[in-house]
């Protein structure tokens, strides 16, 4: 069987042709993910419209993640590097200055979204150079604030800063962001992944830009600030979708603290149907090297263990040395741990609705049955999710009616966006479907399904029928 759980490959240098773009999904990646931390839009433009065309080439539907970069808090311009040393005091000032060396052990420094300083607290601390200085509030000045730090280390330019305790309250969507999410509506990608979430408003306010463009994006929730996880509930509940990016979540949250977070945010996520991906520095020493640590394998292989819809691949495809090995790897790993993964969760999810219930028994019914897939017919795609959440040891084919949505699906574990088809009734559709797959080689002859739907048909959220079409039925048709 094909691996069940999906790969995002983030594109860079590395693997930005389109005869590397068609070698990594055949090799499986299942989605792109063009990071808005760099590149133009007329660079991200090229290398979307080559994706295209090579999934296109190979008949073998990816989609496309755009991931909207946020508001990054960095220090400003320095003089000269800081050399630092625990004790020194830094102050943080909202004047526009060029950092700069008072006296021994006194700096004076700023940073980009210096309205920031007026929420900081005394003994709050603040990271530097991405987690690497620490140092904690001890005063709270006249426009600005005073740190002591507590590790020697060297600071240079524009080092990103993170407030691991401070409610920082901004808006998520900088200028740039904005029309950054413009870019992505007019080209149509399929998922935006939205950085620093703090609460459920900002996806809010990002799904009421996205339609104000008149666009129709899967939003996912990068989970990466403490407040996100403080908030996972509500954030969960208006997102399509979140990331464990345990990148920026290592700085903002003990780096010990991440291993369980990442389990939570999987089974919260899990529950509700909601697909997540598990990201960053899952083999990252194949950057620059033809094998992967252990514990990088093991990383990977309990990602997929713990539930996740996806695992994620960011510098070690866009900028590493062998993209294709990378992917190799990564498959090869989810192939070894989908061997003796937990199938069949059934009874231990919660029921939200209807619909998780005939999911529910259809999974059962599968289980039961051997040499037996599953087709279900969605029209908004959230079926094949209700589907996936338990997680059957047997190939999931969706039927949508558009092609927009199978590509949403690219993202759902153990789903095969399979093809699309014109709604009409339902024998009709069965039928319909079942010749074109055969037809197309997606479906066999010789074997019997499952389907789900909705009738009548076309409707979206409407799943009420399970059916089963035995192998004297499928002899009736061809
Ligand atoms: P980034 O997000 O790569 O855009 O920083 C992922 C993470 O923080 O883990
Ligand atoms: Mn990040």
């Amino acid at each position: 069987m094909k691996k069940r759980t999906k790969i995002v490959a983030t594109v860079g240098p590395a693997c930005d042709t389109l005869e590397k773009l068609e070698a990594l999904i055949k090799a499986g990646v299942n989605v792109f993910r063009l990071n808005f931390s760099h590149g133009t839009h007329g660079s991200h433009l090229e290398i979307l419209q080559r994706i295209r065309q090579a999934s296109k080439n190979l008949g073998l539907l990816v989609g496309i993640m755009q991931d909207i970069s946020g508001p990054k808090i960095r220090i400003g311009e320095l003089e000269d590097n800081f050399t630092l040393h625990s004790g020194d005091i830094l102050e943080f000032t909202t004047k526009d200055i060029v950092g700069v060396k008072i006296k021994d052990g006194y700096y004076r420094l700023t940073i980009n979204q210096p309205e920031i300083l007026s929420k900081v607290k005394i003994g709050e601390y603040i990271y530097l150079y991405d987690g690497i200085i620490r140092s904690k509030v001890t005063e709270i000045t006249d426009g600005g604030i005073k740190v002591i730090l507590e590790n020697d280390g060297l600071l240079s330019s524009k080092k990103g800063v993170n407030f691991p305790n401070t409610k920082i309250g901004i808006d998520i969507l900088t200028p740039k962001d904005k029309k950054d999410i413009l870019w992505g509506v007019h080209n149509q990608v399929d998922f935006m992944a939205i950085s620093f979430v703090q609460n459920a408003d900002d996806i809010k306010n990002a799904r009421a830009l996205v339609k104000s463009y008149g666009g129709d994006v899967r939003l996912y929730a990068k989970i990466e600030k403490f407040d996100a996880v403080e908030n996972l509930d509500e954030i969960l509940e208006v997102s399509d979708g979140v990331m464990v990016a345990r990148g920026d979540l290592g700085i903002e949250i003990p780096y010990y603290k991440v291993p369980h977070v990442q389990k939570t945010i999987i089974k919260k996520a899990n529950n509700c149907s909601k697909p997540v991906i598990t990201a960053t520095q899952m083999l990252l020493s194949m950057t620059k090297n033809d094998t992967a640590t252990r514990a990088e394998i093991s990383d990977v292989a309990n990602a997929v263990l713990d539930g996740t819809d996806a695992v994620m691949l960011s510098e070690e495809s866009a900028i590493g040395h062998n993209p294709l090995l990378v992917v190799q790897t990564m498959v090869n790993t989810i192939k070894g741990a989908e061997k003796y993964y937990p199938y069949y969760k059934i009874s231990s999810l919660p029921i939200h609705d209807f619909a998780d219930k005939i999911n529910e028994s259809a999974s059962a019914l599968s289980r039961g049955l051997n040499s037996t897939s599953i087709l279900t017919i969605t029209s908004s795609g959230n079926s094949a999710k209700k589907i996936a959440r338990y997680r059957p040891n047997k190939p999931i084919f969706a039927i949508t009616h558009e092609e927009k949505i199978a590509r949403t699906l690219t993202m759902v574990w153990g789903v095969i966006p399979a093809f699309t088809i014109e709604p009409t009734n339902i024998d009709d559709l069965i039928v319909n479907i079942l010749k074109k797959g055969v037809e197309r080689k997606i479906l066999k002859q010789n074997s019997h399904y499952i389907v789900t739907a909705g009738t009548p048909t076309g409707v979206s959220h409407s799943t009420n029928m399970i059916r089963l079409i035995s192998q004297d039925e499928m002899n009736d048709y061809f």
